[in-house]
């Protein structure tokens, strides 16, 4: 865990979210500037700072988290499909340096600004 990381301050209870799931090694919450009508984050507990950080044995996590996108986006209603993005960096325009997978759908997609 990271002190000054804004989304480990989330998975601590220390900043408030609006759940849409969690186990002990995963969290999923609304994202707080929606770009659709449902966009959600699901992170790893652990404090990775970017998908350029991860490891071989980080592999089952990041399994794990791409695997709850379908389901997680089928419960949130999202029956015809959804976007999913991972920014990495600043040149991905990366803004929380905590991994974080976006699932965005809802809409049209051709409303969606980017992310
Ligand atoms: P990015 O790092 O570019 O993938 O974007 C970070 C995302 O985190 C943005 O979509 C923000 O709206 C979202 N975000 C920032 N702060 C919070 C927060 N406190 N709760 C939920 N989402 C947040
Ligand atoms: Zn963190």
């Amino acid at each position: 865990m990271a002190d000054d990381c804004l989304f480990c301050k989330i998975v601590r209870g220390e900043i408030p979210c609006t759940k849409v799931y969690e186990d002990d090694e995963v969290l999923a919450f609304n994202d707080i500037k929606p770009v659709a009508p449902v966009h959600f984050l699901i992170i790893p507990k652990l404090h990775l700072a970017s998908l350029a950080e991860a490891e071989e044995k980080h592999a089952a996590l990041l399994g794990k988290m791409l695997l709850l996108a379908p389901k997680l986006a089928g419960e949130q209603g999202l029956r015809d499909g959804f976007k999913t993005a991972i920014n990495t960096g600043k040149g991905g325009g990366q803004l929380v340096f905590h991994l974080h997978l976006h699932i965005i759908g809802g809409g049209p997609l051709r409303h969606f600004a980017p992310i």
